[in-house]
């Protein structure tokens, strides 16, 4: 029998357990803990009902077009749970100059693909339409193949400074709370760079890339959720594992490494295991690593990927105070001088989150451009959000309830020589035997990418099981 702990019940951890649950059913040798420092499971994934509002309190969905969440929920049979934003309201603002100006239709993250919509937007300069139009013909040289350089960097390489302030920074802050001129282009937008390597011209591998929509058939929608929340997917798992193997409020607190395996510590128990998967995230990771010998180097590798800070705030109104407002909501350039980092406008991006007669509001704060906030009180951030608001989008009514979640150092930075990072990072984790990284720090920070990692953690388990039972000779 191999015995797994599983550090870390966030959804990617989780995933692990799910997985390996699978196999234990089949039959496979194998047994596993899950540990959790917090009194509850999901990690960053949390849905609350207020007042008859489904309010997320961290990740509000899932990027459609990556198939790993999706593949879960089949495996789960939570499909009748998948539910699409309404993409016949999509349409997003950037705020410039304190004013909402969309984004023009057909754009792929910054890159042009109706060059009219482009040249009628007010959201670019004169300068920067001719870009667009002018890296199309002329594209710049692409990246050596062994460099990596910064969002900003690429993307003013391709277009202009004005497109990085406008779009790639505030698109990019909305995912990992960056900054594009240290967040490397290589690990965050690597299709780009895939586009840049084949056609030189973002524009022209947009275009080529385009799919001819087929008649009658309505494309998928950008974002997928669940109907009650994205904190099924995490109950879901949880009923799912044996009561037995999962423990909250059971931080690990140390690891050592012996001769038929590892100890893990928690709660002043320790306990054998033969592999630990680390799904957490890398600052954690570090201080547990640091508690085992010879991790030194790796505790020092991990040390170097940053970490932001973000705070979520939920503002429910009567829906009459918000008729104004269509689309999914805006973004803020970070030289607008804002605290409010993006707001979505939830009853809008997806149906069922409020009663009838109701709206609601989520705004972001914080990141890499604003570590202070977390710090700010509920009545300041409250007090800040709506004197924003109420510059932006004119609203002014009392909400019915606020909420705030803060989420310390929750979202991992992929700056630039990430990719390098985590390649010597797992090259030293290679050299610890029964050790795995698993979590959003390394390969991929959205729940899909999540879910993939998690997935890939139990099928390592599963390789080693099968690898040892292969007989031999
Ligand atoms: C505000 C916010 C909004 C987001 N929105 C989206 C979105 O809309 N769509 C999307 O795809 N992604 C989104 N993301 C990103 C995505 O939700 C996360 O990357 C993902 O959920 C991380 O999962 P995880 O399991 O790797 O890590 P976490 O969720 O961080 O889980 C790690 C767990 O480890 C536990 N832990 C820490 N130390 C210990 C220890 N010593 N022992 C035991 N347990 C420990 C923590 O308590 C935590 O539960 C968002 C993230 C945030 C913060």
């Amino acid at each position: 029998m191999i015995r797994v702990a599983i550090i870390g019940g966030g959804i990617s951890g989780l995933t692990t357990a799910f997985y390996l649950e699978q196999e234990r059913r089949r039959g496979a040798p194998v047994s596993y803990i899950v540990f959790e420092a917090e009194p509850r499971f999901g990690g960053v994934i949390r849905t609350e009902r207020v007042e008859g509002c489904l309010v997320e309190a961290g990740p509000d969905s899932f990027l459609t077009s990556k198939p790993w969440a999706r593949e879960l929920c089949e495996d789960l049979r939570l499909t009748s749970q998948l539910m699409g934003s309404r993409d016949s309201a999509r349409k997003t603002f950037i705020v410039v100059n304190g004013k909402l100006q969309p984004i023009p239709a057909g754009m792929q993250m910054m890159v042009p693909t109706r060059f009219a919509s482009v040249v009628s937007s007010s959201l670019f300069s004169l300068n920067s339409k001719l870009a667009m139009m002018r890296e199309y013909l002329w594209p710049p040289e692409p990246l050596a193949a062994d460099d990596d350089e910064s969002v900003a960097g690429f993307v003013s390489r391709h277009f202009t400074a004005e497109v990085v302030e406008r779009l790639a920074e505030p698109l990019l802050a909305g995912v990992y709370g960056g900054d594009a001129s240290t967040l490397s282009v290589r690990a965050t937008l690597p299709q780009m760079v895939d586009s840049e390597c084949r056609f030189r011209s973002l524009v022209r591998g947009a275009l080529i890339a385009r799919k001819p929509q087929k008649a009658k058939e309505p494309p998928p929608p950008l974002f997928t959720t669940m109907r009650d929340g994205m904190q099924r997917l995490v109950d879901a798992i949880v009923r799912q594992v044996p009561r037995e193997m999962l423990r909250c409020s059971r931080p690990a607190e140390r690891l050592a490494q012996n001769s038929s395996g590892w100890q893990v510590s928690s709660a002043g128990v320790s306990e054998e295991f033969d592999q630990v998967i680390l799904a957490l995230p890398a600052h954690a990771c570090a201080r547990l690593l640091a508690t085992a010998s010879g991790t030194e180097r790796t505790v020092e590798l991990l040390n170097q990927i940053g970490y932001s800070s973000a705070l979520t705030v939920a503002l429910a109104y009567k829906a009459t105070a918000l008729a104004a407002l269509q689309g999914f909501g805006f973004l803020v350039p970070r030289n607008e001088a804002r605290r409010t980092m993006a707001c979505t406008f939830v009853h809008n991006k997806f149906e069922n989150r409020t009663p009838e007669g109701m709206g609601l509001l989520r705004v972001f704060v914080g990141g890499t451009r604003d570590p202070e906030a977390l710090a700010l009180s509920d009545d300041q951030i409250i007090e800040i959000v709506r004197r924003e608001l109420r510059e932006i989008t004119g609203i002014a009514a009392e909400p019915q309830f606020t909420r705030i979640y803060r989420w310390p150092h929750a979202m991992p930075q992929y700056e630039v020589g990430h990719l390098v990072r985590v390649a010597r990072l797992e090259m030293h984790m290679q050299r610890i035997a029964g050790l795995q990284l698993s979590g959003n720090a390394y390969h991929g920070i959205g729940i899909p990418d999540c879910v993939r990692i998690g997935r890939s953690a139990a099928d390592g388990v599963m390789r080693k099981i099968r690898a040892q039972q292969a007989p031999v000779g």
